[in-house]
């Protein structure tokens, strides 16, 4: 399947919708706890750069704020070195987000439990595996844990 880049940039907390402000939180420390991953995993936030992103980086150069590339159907990351903070994409709703966050959890509990991530052709050759465990756990996580998210 062919893969469409887009670019994305980091975003303050404050221009996350409240309610997946709310689901977020939720979800960070219920399934850090579920997974016995330190309370202090950090949640970043990105979305899609817009038109107003675009001419302030023309006018300005490079922006303050962290940007990269990736899938254009990308709704979270993790930081693959240390597990530290995931990165979850925000305006989705707040059921999307909340299987973001445990999808991403669900990672970095791969890293320090089984660590079987430790480089990029581990990650390669499992990928499918990977990604298929995670969702299988987010799934199953948000469903136990937050039963009345609606999509
Ligand atoms: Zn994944």
């Amino acid at each position: 399947m062919a893969t469409t880049m887009e670019r994305f940039r980091e975003v303050p907390s404050h221009s996350v919708p409240a309610d997946e402000l709310e689901v977020s939180r939720l979800a960070l420390d219920c399934i850090c706890r579920a997974l016995g991953l330190p309370a202090s995993i950090r949640l970043r936030w990105f979305r899609p750069l817009n038109t107003f992103d675009e001419s302030a980086e023309a006018c300005f150069g490079a922006p303050p704020w962290a940007t990269f590339a990736d899938d254009e159907r990308i709704r979270g990351r993790m930081n693959q070195r240390d597990g530290s903070e995931i990165w979850v994409r925000s305006h989705g709703g707040p059921r999307r987000v909340a299987l973001t966050v445990a999808h991403e959890l669900r990672h970095v509990a791969q890293v320090s439990t089984h660590g079987f991530l430790i480089n990029a052709a581990d990650i390669d050759a499992h990928h499918a595996a990977i990604e298929a465990d995670a969702d299988d756990f987010a799934s199953s996580a948000i469903d136990v844990l937050l039963p009345n998210l609606k999509p």
